[in-house]
C-alpha cells in the first residue's frame, strides 16, 4: 500500500461511525505536565514538575545499567529484593508492601479496590491534580474540601464530608501544591474519627523534605489503623522520577488487593534495581534532600523579603497565591526562562532547583513585584 492509499484509507475511516467509549471521559481534565522553560536563548530552568535537580547518585546509573542488559525479560513480578530492602529500610513487614509503577499506579489501584460508581471520595482542594481525574474515570464522586485560609488540610470539615457513601479519603501531607504538612496532635485524631471501614491514604510523595519534628508519619500511624494506607515514591526525594516506582504501606488485606491490580510486570528490573542501589546509598542522598531543603528556607525568606506571603512549605517547592495574576506571573517567569506550574486562577507553585535556577526565579518574582503589584 502506498502512503497516499494508506493516508486515505485512514481519512474514509475517520468519517465513518466510531467506537463507543465511555462519554464520562469527555468531562475527565487531562494531568498537565509542568511545562519546560521557553528557550530565550539565555540559561533556562525547569521548575513546574516538583522533580529532582540532581542526576542519579553516583552507582545508580552504573546499577541500572547492568539490569538494562536484562530487559529481554519480564521483571520479578513480585519485586522480591527490593521489597526485602525496603520492608528492612522502613521497618515494616514485606506482606505490608506493594511496589507500583509511581506512586501514580497505585493511586489507580487504590480506587480499583475501594470504590464502585457512585461512592464518595473525600479529598481537600487543591491538591494533587490526579485525585479529581482518578476519582471520575473509576465512576466515584468526588467531595472536594476546601483549604483553610492557610492552605493546609480542612480536617474538621473533611470529617463532616464524610458520609455512608465514603469509601476513600486522600490526605496529601506534605500537600502539594500548598506545601503545607500535617502534625501528628491533628491527624492523629482525625483517623480516629472517621469509620474504620473507609480507605484513608495517606499521600506522601514530599515526606522526605519534612523537617517537621511534631510531621505526621505514615509509618507510624498506619500501624494500628487497617484502613490506613501510605504512599510513597522514589520519584522525588530519590530523583528517579523517569524509571516509574513508588509503593504502598499498608496492612496485607489491602497490600495483597493491590498487588492484585497491579498491571503484571509494571515495574521494570531497571527500576527496581536503581530503587535499591538507590536505598543502598541512602545517606549520599538525604545530604542532597539537606541541601535542597536549605534552599527552600532560603528561597521562603527572599520572598518574604520581597513582600509574598509563601506559607510553610515541608516539600521541594513553595507556593504563591496570585489569584488573577496566576498566568501573568508564570509567562513573566516563562520570559525570563524559568518554568514554573500555574493552576488556574489560584496561584503558582515554584519547584525549589539548584540554586541558579532558584536565583532565577527569585530575580522574576522581584521584577514581577515592581511591575505588576507596586503600590
Ligand atoms: N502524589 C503526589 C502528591 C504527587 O505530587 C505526585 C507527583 N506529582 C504523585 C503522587 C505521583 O508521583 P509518581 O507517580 O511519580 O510516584
Amino acid at each position: 500500500m502506498s502512503d497516499a492509499s494508506r493516508d486515505e484509507a485512514v481519512a474514509r475511516a475517520s468519517k465513518g461511525p466510531s467506537p463507543r467509549l465511555r462519554t464520562l471521559l469527555d468531562t475527565i481534565p487531562a494531568y498537565v505536565p509542568g511545562k519546560s522553560a521557553a528557550s530565550t536563548g539565555g540559561p533556562s530552568w525547569k521548575l513546574s514538575s516538583n522533580e529532582n535537580p540532581y542526576p542519579p547518585l553516583p552507582g545508580v546509573l552504573e546499577a541500572l545499567a547492568a539490569a538494562a542488559g536484562q530487559m529481554h525479560r519480564y521483571p520479578d513480578i513480585h519485586c522480591t529484593e527490593l521489597t526485602g530492602r525496603l520492608a528492612e529500610h522502613l521497618a515494616v513487614p514485606a506482606s505490608h508492601i506493594a511496589l507500583g509503577t509511581g506512586s501514580s499506579g497505585l493511586l489507580q489501584q487504590l480506587m480499583q479496590i475501594s470504590v464502585d460508581p457512585g461512592d464518595e471520595v473525600v479529598y481537600a482542594w487543591r491538591s494533587f491534580e490526579s485525585y479529581p481525574i482518578v476519582t471520575r474515570l473509576f465512576g466515584g464522586r468526588a467531595v472536594e474540601v476546601p483549604l483553610t485560609g492557610d492552605e493546609a488540610h480542612d480536617l474538621d470539615a473533611m470529617a463532616r464530608a464524610v458520609t455512608e457513601r465514603t469509601r476513600l479519603v486522600f490526605v496529601c501531607t506534605p500537600n502539594n501544591p500548598t506545601g503545607r504538612a500535617l502534625r501528628r496532635d491533628v491527624l492523629e485524631p482525625f483517623l480516629d474519627d472517621l469509620p474504620a471501614d473507609v480507605v484513608i491514604v495517606l499521600d506522601e510523595a514530599y515526606v522526605e523534605f519534612n523537617t517537621d519534628p511534631c510531621r505526621a508519619d505514615g509509618l507510624e500511624v498506619y500501624r494500628n489503623r487497617p484502613n490506613v494506607v501510605t504512599l510513597r515514591t522514589f520519584s522525588k526525594a530519590y530523583g528517579l522520577a523517569g524509571l516509574r516506582i513508588g509503593y504502598a504501606v499498608a496492612h496485607p488485606r489491602v497490600a495483597d488487593a493491590l498487588l492484585r491490580t497491579a498491571v503484571p510486570f509494571g515495574v521494570s528490573t531497571t527500576a527496581q534495581s536503581a530503587a535499591i542501589a538507590s536505598l543502598d546509598r541512602h545517606s549520599e542522598l538525604m545530604e542532597r534532600v539537606d541541601e535542597l531543603v536549605t534552599e527552600r528556607g532560603r528561597v521562603r525568606e527572599a520572598l518574604l523579603e520581597q513582600g509574598w506571603t509563601p506559607p510553610d512549605s515541608e516539600a521541594n517547592f513553595v507556593w504563591l497565591r496570585l489569584g488573577q495574576q496566576t498566568t501573568d506571573f508564570a509567562e513573566h517567569c516563562r520570559a525570563a526562562g524559568v518554568a514554573v506550574r500555574p493552576y488556574g486562577h489560584d496561584g503558582v507553585r515554584v519547584t525549589i532547583g539548584e540554586r541558579h535556577a532558584n536565583d532565577a526565579v527569585l530575580t522574576a518574582a522581584s521584577a514581577f513585584r515592581r511591575e505588576f503589584l507596586a503600590g
